[in-house]
């Protein structure tokens, strides 16, 4: 039994009791965690606002071996979620990203860029400036690419040639790759995304680039970009994310 201290987001709550939760974090320092928190459900409880779904808080937590949950000791808020008023995908995206890093990652297995990338995201979608869908796809993007399941959008999943983004368009099938004109056939089951799309979807991937900030995409573009990244996810899942349904693209 040790004491461990995270920089954490608060991912899911669960009751457990008639006065306390299971609360599962994303950390920064372990990944997803789940622990007990005694009292969190008492109205002046020992964890206040700190766990808040989404709330950004620093914990301190006693962790069991052997799989037990672990016991939450300390939790101090360090930034609440505040969605836009009035802006459905400002809220709804806020709960999109605790759902993907709920259902895409291991418990205990780190990944501080994943987590930089989530607490950014927690905050574009509380800016009134933020054009949400795009922040809503950077972040898809992100985590697809953080935990190596973004598609291979360079090469034909078929007979390996380049794919041209000047090409109008390319088809992709549900396992997430692209087929050239050559490779593609009516028997495979998918869609048509632009050359466009493409090159911007190839853009936010490159995680090198310091533009993705900056990166304008049209409103099409963040339809499309968007449909192919929960093709992937809901490749890797075998079903598609609960809260998707609540995001209006
Ligand atoms: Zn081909």
């Amino acid at each position: 039994m040790s004491t461990d201290k995270a920089d954490s987001i608060v991912i899911r709550q669960a009751d457990f009791s008639e006065s306390s939760r299971v609360v599962t974090l994303f950390s920064k320092e372990f990944g997803k965690l789940a622990v007990l928190a005694k009292g969190a459900k008492r109205l002046k409880g020992p964890f206040d606002a700190a766990l808040d779904l989404l709330s950004e808080c620093r914990i301190v937590f006693i962790r069991k071996s052997s799989g037990a949950l672990g016991i939450l000791t300390q939790a101090q808020l360090v930034r609440r979620f505040s969605p836009v008023p009035n802006s459905l995908n400002s809220l709804y995206g806020g709960y999109y990203v605790a759902d993907l890093l709920c259902c895409l990652t291991e418990d205990f297995d780190p990944d501080p860029e994943l987590y930089d990338l989530s607490v950014k995201t927690l905050a574009r979608l509380s800016d009134p400036k933020s054009d949400y869908n795009s922040v809503i796809v950077q972040f898809e993007v992100g985590v697809l690419c953080r935990l190596g399941l973004f598609p291979n959008l360079e090469c034909c999943s078929v007979c390996g040639d380049p794919i041209a983004t000047t090409a109008k368009f390319a088809h992709w099938v549900s396992q997430g790759g692209l087929l050239c004109s050559e490779c593609r056939r009516d028997e495979y089951v998918g869609k048509s995304i632009s050359g466009g799309s493409i090159a911007v979807l190839r853009r936010l991937a490159d995680a090198d680039s310091p533009l993705t900030d900056r990166i304008k995409i049209t409103k099409e573009q963040t339809a499309e970009c968007h449909k192919l990244a929960v093709s992937a996810i809901t490749n890797v899942l075998g079903r598609k994310p609960g809260t998707l349904r609540f995001l209006q693209f």
